[in-house]
Formats: C-alpha cells, sequence, structure tokens
C-alpha cells in the first residue's frame, strides 16, 4: 500500500472515472439519506441490505405508545427535505416513520432496498467486500457503508424468573399490540426515556400501573403543542421560513444543552435549575418526590425531556416502585421487601445493547483482522466512520459520534458528507483503498478521552452512554467543532492506495 502524504483531495480526484459498487447496510435514516448522497457523488450501483421486512430503522422497531421524538420536528429532519405537515412541535413517532418512507419514495430509494437480507458476513479481499446475507446469498462490492443504528438491539433485563411469568411479557422494541392494556395490571420495568413515554400514554387506560425504578431521572419539563393548520399552511406556502427555523433550533440547541453537557458551568446551571423546579413545583407529596430525586448531576444519564410524566405518575392508579426487584414470579414481581407486586402485563423498558455497533455480523478486515479482535479492548474509530484496517468500510453513527446532545439526522449529514469525499478517493481509479492510519485513529482517540474528562457524562452515575470500560461513548466537543473537523478528510491520516 501507498502512503500519499499531502495529498489534497482536489489532486487526487477524478469524480465519475470509474463506478463503484457500494453496499449501505440499513434502511434506517442513516442508510437512506447515504443513498442520496451516494447518487450525487456519481455511484449509480447501490445495494441497501435491510435486515427487516421494511425501511424506518428504529422507527420501525419501535411502535410503543406514546412514542415521540424529543428532538422538535422542524429539525428532526433532512436539510433538503422540509416537512410543512409535522403535527406537533415534538413528532410522534408513525409520522417521522412515514416521513422516511416518503424521502425514500421521492428520491427513489426504495426500489434499492433488498428487506429481509440481514448481513451476517462482511470480509475483505483484493480490495473489495464480499457481504453474505442470512439466506446465504453472497456478493462483493467496492465499499461498505454501515447504517446500523445504535439503539436496535433490545437489552434484556437480568432478572430471575422472567420467563416464569404467566401473563404477557414483552420489551417496548417489540411491543405486542395484540395485548389490550384496558383494565389490566401493568408493569413497566425501567425510567429511561421509553418508559416516561409509556407511562404517561397508558395510565390512562390500565388499571393498574407499577413503575418499577432502580435509578430516579432528572426530568426537563417539554410541553409538545399541536401545530395549528394556519402554521402548516403558512410554512407550505414559505418552505423558506422551515429553513429559517430549522437554523434557529439548531443554534438554540447548539449554544444551550449542548454547551452545558461538554461543561458550560453557566448553561448548565440553568437546566439544573429547570430540573429542579420542574420537581419541585410538579410533584406535590414530599415523600414521592423524594423518591423521584436523583443523587447524581443533571444530565450525566440522558435526560427525560416530557411534562407528561410527573402528572401521570402522580395518578391515583399509578405507583412508583423503588424497591428494588427481586424475582418475577408468574403471577408478578417480587421486590426485596417481600411484596408481590400483581401483574397482567409486564413491559420491558430496560434499554438496548448501545455498543454492539454492526454485531453481530462478523466483520473481517485485511489479513484477517475481525473487528471484534480491532475492537476487544474500546470501540475506537478514526473520527467515528473509519477503522484501521478496514478498508473502503465506513460507518454512520459510529463510536464517539455526536450522539447524545444532537440531531442524529444532523450528525448522520455531516458523516456522510465527509464518507463521500472519501469515496471519491475510491473512483478515482480501480482498486483503490482508503483506511485511517492506527496512528492518527490513536491520536484521535487519545484527544477525546482527554476532552471528556470535562463532561457531565463523567460525573457519577451510570448511563448507557458508558461503555465497558467505563468511558462515554459520545463526542465531547460542540457542534461547530465537529462541523469544522469534519468538513473535510485530512488525507495526511489515511492509507491510501
Ligand atoms: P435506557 O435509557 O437505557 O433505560 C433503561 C431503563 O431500564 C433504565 O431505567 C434502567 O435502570 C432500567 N433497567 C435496565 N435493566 C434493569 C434491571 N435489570 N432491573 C431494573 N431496571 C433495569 O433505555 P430507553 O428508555 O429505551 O432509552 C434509550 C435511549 O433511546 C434514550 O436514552 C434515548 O437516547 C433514546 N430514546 C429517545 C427517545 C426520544 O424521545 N427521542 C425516546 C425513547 C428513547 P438504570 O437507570 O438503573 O440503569
Amino acid at each position: 500500500m501507498d502512503d500519499t502524504v499531502g495529498r489534497s483531495t482536489e489532486q487526487t480526484v477524478d469524480t465519475g472515472s470509474r463506478s463503484l459498487r457500494v453496499a449501505i447496510i440499513g434502511a434506517g435514516m442513516s442508510g437512506i439519506l447515504a443513498a442520496i448522497r451516494l447518487r450525487e457523488t456519481g455511484v449509480r450501483d447501490i445495494t441497501i441490505f435491510e435486515k427487516a421486512d421494511r425501511l424506518g430503522g428504529t422507527w420501525r422497531d419501535n411502535t410503543y405508545p406514546g412514542l415521540t421524538c424529543d428532538v422538535p420536528s422542524h429539525l428532526y429532519r433532512y436539510t433538503f427535505e422540509p416537512n410543512a405537515d409535522w403535527s406537533r412541535r415534538f413528532s410522534p413517532g408513525p409520522e417521522i416513520r412515514r416521513y422516511f418512507e416518503g424521502v425514500a419514495e421521492r428520491h427513489a430509494v426504495d426500489g434499492l432496498i433488498r428487506t429481509n437480507s440481514e448481513i451476517v458476513r462482511s470480509t475483505f479481499g483484493d480490495s473489495r467486500w464480499e457481504l453474505e446475507t442470512i439466506g446465504g446469498d453472497v456478493e462483493t462490492f467496492d465499499a461498505v457503508i454501515c447504517c446500523t443504528g445504535v439503539l436496535h438491539h433490545p437489552k434484556y433485563p437480568d432478572i430471575e424468573g422472567l420467563d416464569s411469568f404467566a401473563g404477557d411479557s414483552f420489551h417496548t422494541a417489540r411491543w405486542n399490540h395484540d395485548v389490550s392494556l384496558k383494565g389490566k395490571r401493568v408493569g413497566i420495568i425501567g425510567t429511561g426515556s421509553t418508559a416516561m413515554q409509556v407511562t404517561s400514554a397508558i395510565v390512562g387506560e390500565v388499571g393498574h400501573l407499577s413503575l418499577f425504578q432502580r435509578t430516579a431521572q432528572w426530568v426537563v419539563p417539554l410541553p409538545n403543542p399541536e401545530i395549528p393548520e394556519p402554521l402548516k399552511q403558512r410554512y407550505r406556502e414559505n418552505p423558506e421560513e422551515m429553513d429559517g427555523l430549522y437554523d434557529h433550533l439548531s443554534e438554540r440547541f447548539v449554544d444551550t444543552f449542548a454547551r452545558a453537557v461538554i461543561g458550560d458551568r453557566e448553561e448548565m446551571a440553568k437546566v439544573e435549575a429547570n430540573c429542579v423546579n420542574n420537581l419541585m413545583e410538579n410533584v406535590s407529596d414530599p415523600e414521592l418526590r423524594a423518591k423521584l430525586t436523583p443523587d447524581y448531576k443533571v444530565a450525566c444519564k440522558r435526560l427525560i425531556m416530557t411534562d407528561q410524566f410527573y402528572p401521570a405518575i402522580q395518578q391515583p392508579n399509578a405507583e412508583l416502585v423503588t424497591d428494588g426487584i427481586e424475582r418475577v414470579e408468574a403471577g408478578g414481581v417480587r421486590t426485596v421487601d417481600g411484596r408481590l407486586h400483581e401483574l397482567d402485563v409486564l413491559v420491558l423498558a430496560t434499554g438496548y445493547h448501545a455498543h454492539d455497533f454492526m454485531r453481530p455480523m462478523n466483520v473481517t478486515g485485511r489479513d484477517g483482522l475481525t473487528i471484534d479482535e480491532a475492537w476487544a479492548e474500546a470501540n475506537e474509530a478514526y473520527r467515528s466512520v473509519a477503522v484501521p484496517g478496514f478498508p473502503n468500510f465506513f460507518m454512520v453513527a459510529g463510536p464517539n459520534s455526536p450522539i447524545g446532545n444532537f440531531s442524529l439526522i444532523q450528525v448522520a449529514e455531516v458523516q456522510l458528507d465527509y464518507i463521500m469525499q472519501l469515496m471519491r478517493q475510491l473512483q478515482a481509479r480501480e482498486g483503490a483503498e482508503v483506511e485511517p492510519k492506527a496512528e492518527a485513529t490513536q491520536r484521535f482517540n487519545d484527544e477525546i478521552k482527554a476532552a471528556m474528562t470535562g463532561t457531565v457524562w463523567v460525573t457519577g452515575c451510570s448511563s448507557w452512554y458508558l461503555d465497558k470500560n467505563g468511558n462515554p461513548a459520545l463526542y465531547p466537543w460542540d457542534f461547530q467543532h465537529f462541523r469544522q473537523d469534519m468538513a473535510a478528510p485530512n488525507l495526511d491520516d489515511f492509507l491510501i492506495a
């Protein structure tokens, strides 16, 4: 392999001189976007492999009651696809799923998707990637873009007796809509964003609701009003207004909350005051308030954003259970105080295996190096998008992406623009290979670790943000830094053959 130190993008690019065959893994938000960006880059031979029977990613998998995005609707969209029809300030899940389906159709991406085609193996050799589907089909590609998402492997709790429960039980990401909750005794394990949304949505319908809380959560009050029809009409007539709104929402978020979590004390003080006041003003019973008061810093765990949860948990048929779970029995959940909480339905809002990235797929790069070997110590990538030893293999929302504090769509757009610039290197000539240098990757990860010490995520709490070594899998700088850093690849950091 020839090391092209100091080459600029302009010097090496001969866009379109070689037609690439590119595989995208995953037909969610980032997979759809990857296909659109590839086309714009001149790539015509694109296949999107999707493990499920339809596109949509997390918005397909999650159908639980109350599902809402807590990024504002007019920010949670592709920059090039404004949507005047969002019904609320924060969109309900089904609306977002339909939005992605609509974009895929309008951009003729849906025809590129091969459904029920989970990739089980990706192997590199002779400058190409060989991909094998679960059905045994094998095909080769010049490059792979892994768009497998972050939160898609449901985490089932390791609680004794879970299988012995006699009622209906399911994870929130596998909601069983055949089960009626009307008048039933329903238990929910977990108090993350998902559990809070489910609690608020179902408390009015169920007979009794038991919310099993292991850790209290800080909650930011976030009202979610409808967007009135005249305003939607105005957006339809003046789409540029939506672009202004997008920029405004983005700036507001980037300048406030996103700064708070990475060490801006003034901004953090405002977020803290907001959470504390919310709890003091909206939970009247001192005993319940004490149970709902976290013992760690605001935003150390991912903040809950809703004005629905406190009213919901104070309903007469709702109970916050803070005694630890001892085991699950046929009749319900037994807590450590010996009490059996009798249940008809048990909902597991216990989150995801967030650090598995593209696994369980077997990925083998140059010289037989597997991704499990490369990441044995930690999931480390070069600027989240590529890994040494895995040429022409790119990731969206890979390790240390800014996933905790921005719209993931914004993140995907920036990462894909960057990946497309590397893709142009591959278009330059037959058999081209591009991969980050090991030392550049090490340097980037050292910088990440050093910067992480100033963030709220390392102030002492357990959260899904933390990897097995206790390091947050997030991005410790602000969005401007991210944009600037990702504006163009520094080709000195890559091996390009
Ligand atoms: P999560 O934040 O990981 O929460 C899982 C919950 O389950 C936690 O309360 C955890 O308790 C509890 N838990 C896990 N194992 C348990 C056990 N064995 N016994 C008792 N409790 C147990 O998962 P999530 O709520 O599904 O949310 C995951 C992420 O999805 C969010 O942080 C967010 O990024 C995203 N999300 C976003 C939205 C949105 O509006 N945009 C909505 C839903 C989800 P501990 O806290 O004690 O670990």
